[in-house]
């Protein structure tokens, strides 16, 4: 009888694809560590050492190092770094911080939950990151601080960003969630501001093995404020100085992530050579805009998100391949049912929103293979044909 219904069934029979181009593979990264990484689980086990404690000290020594930065915090997840950044900083109740429309929604809500209020700025059409050239309009008395995003893999162009920012005495806090070992004129996300946000959420060009994240500073008291924060604001243990929380990262994280550190340069590498045969196969495409890496920066690219008209067809279209594509983000946080009360409608940031509607991420991660590429890219000329 079923067979009946499906045979007679106007719909075609859902087809079954086997992905080809998978649009992440984790399972690819870890094999290779997978002795490493037991025995670092085992050595956390072995030691008792779950709540932060030596390896995630250890980890935070060599993140800083890697960075660039003289400290390292290591916390629950990315969007607890961005809040306890914030609260270290005494961004509360009455206070606007400046941040773009296009990211994850990490940023905004870790600005609402410090009580304070995102004002929203538009993006530049070329890197998709903040236009230094409208901070100022987005400026208010009650402005005290600024959120770049490094999105995609690539830094915000910090130098116009840090001077408006330094005149008018706002902080600067980087959500480098997405660019761990980027650089801009020589630095290193997360060490240009006076605050560095990153995500170990296993998909980020660093991932644990679950939920992690890390504030970077060159201040001794924010480090001391947020180090006491994450930590039901206690100096020792049962003294609370401050009303905190519990934002301290796990010891197998931090484990996991001082393995994976090692290798960080090398995966950054791999996702740069692909993005490049990338560049090398569609350039020329007509009605397809590719990724610019600006003068001075190194694009790590954790993500390599092209645009282009015909986004939902051309994702249908590689899905059927066998090709997996994503949206980073298919709507703009003003636009989303979470912040619809501040009553920003459509319009209210055109390049945002135009570029959300047109882009589509292409598979990227450092185990891709150049087969793969030129599958993808096979797959975007014929859909360009038809
Ligand atoms: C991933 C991400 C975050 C949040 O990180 P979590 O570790 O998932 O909390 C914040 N901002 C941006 C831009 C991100 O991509």
């Amino acid at each position: 009888m079923w067979l009946e219904i499906l045979l007679k069934s106007s719909e075609p029979f859902p087809k079954v694809n086997s992905v080809s181009v998978p649009f992440l593979n984790l399972g690819a990264q870890h094999e290779p560590l997978r002795d490493e990484l037991d025995a670092a689980i085992r050595k956390v086990i072995d030691a008792n050492a779950f709540a932060g404690g030596p390896f995630v000290q250890e980890f935070e020594e060599s993140f800083a190092d890697y960075c660039g930065s003289p400290h390292a915090i290591g916390v629950g997840s990315g969007t607890d770094a961005l809040w306890l950044a914030l609260l270290a900083l005494g961004i509360g109740p009455g206070d606007e911080v400046v941040t773009v429309p296009n990211t994850f929604i990490a940023t905004t809500e870790a600005i609402s939950f410090a009580g304070a209020t995102p004002v929203f700025t538009d993006i530049e059409t070329t890197t998709y990151n903040m236009d230094p050239a409208r901070i100022e309009a987005a400026i208010t008395p009650k402005t005290k601080a600024i959120i770049p995003v490094h999105l995609f893999g690539q830094m915000a162009d910090m130098d116009p960003i840090m001077e408006i920012a330094r005149a008018r005495g706002l902080a600067v806090v980087e959500d480098a969630s997405q660019s761990h070992g980027a650089a801009y004129k020589g630095r290193r996300a997360g060490t240009i501001g006076d605050a560095g946000c990153f995500s170990f959420y296993p998909g980020k060009n660093l991932g644990a093995l679950g939920e992690a994240g890390a504030v970077v500073t060159s201040d001794e008291g924010l480090r001391d404020k947020i180090r006491c924060l994450r930590d039901h604001g206690q100096t020792r243990k049962y003294h609370h100085s401050m009303v905190g929380w519990n934002g301290r990262m796990d010891g197998i994280q931090g484990a996991a992530l001082s393995v994976k550190l090692r290798h960080l340069e090398t995966w950054n590498h791999l996702r740069r050579a692909r993005a490049a045969e990338y560049r090398d196969q569609l350039r020329g495409l007509e009605g397809i805009t590719l990724p610019v890496e600006a003068e001075g920066h190194r694009h790590v690219y954790h993500l390599f998100v092209i645009r282009l008209g015909r986004r939902d067809k051309l994702i249908h279209f590689l899905g059927e391949r066998g090709i997996a594509c994503g949206i980073h983000y298919p709507v703009p946080i003003h636009l989303t049912g979470a912040y619809q009360f501040m009553g920003l409608g459509s319009g209210s940031f055109p390049v945002a929103e135009q570029c959300t509607g047109e882009f589509v991420s292409l598979p990227m991660f450092p185990d891709l293979t150049s087969d793969q590429v030129r599958e993808v890219t096979a797959g975007m000329r014929a859909f360009l044909q038809c």
